[in-house]
């Protein structure tokens, strides 16, 4: 183990590493579990660092919440559409219709079930 390779590890893995931090964390699932495991693997030779860093990158695209990401309309931070709260800033990004109690996106003046108007305020 020596210095050059440490950094070319580095070079590799913190892009990763904060693209880990981004999606994890829009999708409230463990992201301080996909940082910490790639700044891990520096320590390994850089061949190593590579074949481990693609494979815990397949499993984390197999295991992580699906769906498509929108805008907190708070912090604007993208947040996992089927999240209630966003996970940055804890603030309801969605409203909830007072009638039928189903999430509401938060632009909208009426739910999109029932059709009430009758949404929580924040
Ligand atoms: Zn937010
Ligand atoms: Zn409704």
């Amino acid at each position: 183990m020596n210095l050059v390779a440490l950094l070319v590890n580095l070079i590799i893995v913190i892009p990763v590493a904060i693209w880990f931090y981004k999606d994890a964390r829009a999708r409230d699932y463990m992201w301080y579990f996909w940082v910490f495991v790639p700044l891990v693997l520096i320590f390994s030779s850089t061949a190593t660092t590579i074949v481990l860093l693609l494979l815990l990158l397949a499993c984390y695209m197999m295991l992580r919440p699906k769906g498509n990401l929108f805008k907190c309309p708070h912090c604007n931070k993208p947040v996992l559409e089927e999240l209630f709260n966003c996970p940055f800033c804890r603030r309801n990004a969605k409203r909830e219709c007072l009638n039928c109690h189903e999430p509401v996106p938060w632009n909208a003046d009426q739910c999109p079930q029932c059709k009430s108007r009758s949404l929580t305020k924040d």
